[in-house]
């Protein structure tokens, strides 16, 4: 019972990362003889199979519904563009660091394990196109067709979205009625996500422990590698992306930057871009004088479907499953990547390690699928069991995003005060009147 009490007590990211060094302790002693502990780890991975599809339904279907049209106004049009193209481009940037990086390249978990978890034939781009559009959206949803899924799921939103804004009051009450249905079912969801994660230090010791017993201390060199690519991709495309929207709509990165900093840092350390969402409007009004009207909708909304950092992650690790099992990603399959990675990040919620829930959706795109058992599975826990460092910097990096998209709007609005951005330093790094 002790054991039991100090287990819940003690904080989970902690006792995932414990989880992780035992894990990877237990199976350089043991090697492949630890096998026997990988039940434990496949519960682990059919509880987060279990959520995936929930999941993505009823968030998407809120998201969707969240925007009402008749705030979709010229604001709305300018912030989902900016939060479509910027994501976009995050994804290739993971992409492109990735295929230079090449973490994973070289490992042999497909000779381990069987090249299980991979479907035979890849669709095309094209073909993944076509076949977004489901015939049997319910049929989609119980086949685990993700595209599909998120095409109908997006599309019931909107429908809900519509109708909450319709002249008759009995359509308005049955709309609000099933908008709040699903938003109560995301958040049963979420409670049962928290309960999951709850298992996750004894499930990423399994994984871990099995994937150390086969590989041995090879497996801390493309640990260490996602990392650095994950890390550099961020960093990438802060310099480049965001840095380069700010200069167009005329705003200095740098003096941007500054008055970031506490956002960035609290979504850093909280790891989930919803609840720095108070620091974020905070920091938007008063270090970047952005007018409520703008940050009021689009920061909300950037933090609900605006997830660069999450997006370059995805891109890094399908890479690297790719890269881990034997099979890597063709030319196709990369640009099935970007348009996968840019749904399942609007799919994504902005809690901590809900990127590595929607990352078996872009897996399951181009024909990878995390089975108990299988490579894919095994290359999967590997970057599972890292998450919460994975986690830090992505959060930091999508929180990022949607002050600099709303700083751009509000720029391109005139909804900004000027004089906020006259000194270099923000605001409460002045010397107070008198001193100077
Ligand atoms: N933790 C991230 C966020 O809150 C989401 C993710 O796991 O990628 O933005």
């Amino acid at each position: 019972m002790k054991v039991l009490r100090f287990y819940f007590r003690t904080n989970l990211l902690l006792r995932i990362l414990v989880g992780l060094a035992a894990g990877a302790v237990a199976g350089l002693i043991f090697g492949p003889k630890i096998q026997w502990v990988s039940p434990l780890g496949d519960i682990f991975v059919r509880l987060l199979k279990l959520i995936v599809m929930p999941v993505v339904v009823f968030t998407l279907v809120v998201g969707a519904a969240s925007i009402h049209p008749a705030r979709l106004g010229k604001v709305g049009v300018k912030a989902l563009l900016l939060y479509t193209l910027t994501t976009a481009l995050a994804v290739a940037i993971g992409l492109l660091v990735g295929n230079v990086f090449k973490p994973g390249l070289g490992m042999t978990l497909a000779g381990t394990a069987g090249a299980g978890g991979l479907k035979a034939e890849p669709t095309s781009l094209l073909q993944t196109v076509l076949e977004i559009v489901p015939l049997n959206p319910f049929k989609s949803i119980t086949d685990g067709n993700m595209l599909q899924t998120i095409f109908f799921a997006i599309l019931f939103g909107m429908g809900i979205a519509y109708l909450r804004e319709s002249k008759e009051e009995r359509i308005r009450a049955s709309a609000n009625t099933v908008f709040a249905f699903f938003d109560g079912c995301a958040e049963v969801m979420y409670k049962v996500v928290h309960w999951i994660l709850e298992y996750a230090p004894i499930g990423v010791f399994a994984l871990i422990a099995v994937v150390f017993g086969e590989q041995g201390s090879e497996a801390f060199g493309p640990l260490g590698m996602v990392t650095l690519s994950v890390y550099v991709a961020l960093l990438l495309h802060l310099a480049v992306a965001y840095s380069g929207l700010l200069l167009v709509f005329r705003v200095g990165p740098l003096a941007f930057f500054a008055r970031a900093k506490d956002a960035m840092v609290t979504a850093f350390v909280t790891r989930s871009s919803g609840g720095t969402l108070p620091v974020s409007m905070d920091v938007a009004e008063k270090k970047m004088g952005i007018s409520k009207g703008v940050y009021s909708f689009s920061l909300p909304l950037g933090a609900t479907i605006n997830m660069d950092g999450t997006a370059i992650y995805q891109g890094v690790c399908v890479l690297f499953i790719g890269f881990a099992v034997g099979a890597p990603l063709t030319f196709s399959q990369q640009m099935t990547v970007i348009l996968t990675a840019v749904l399942a990040s609007i799919g994504t919620a902005g809690v901590p390690g809900s990127g590595a829930i929607m990352l078996m959706m872009v897996l399951n795109s181009v024909g990878m699928t995390v089975e108990p058992g299988t490579a894919v599975a095994m290359a999967y826990s590997m970057i599972f069991g890292i998450d919460a460092l994975l986690d830090m910097g992505r959060t930091a990096l999508n929180v990022t995003g949607d002050l600099a998209v709303t700083c751009a709007v509000a720029k391109a609005e005139g909804e900004i005060d000027s004089g906020c951005w006259l000194d270099a330093p923000p605001r409460d790094t002045l010397p107070e009147a008198g001193e100077a």
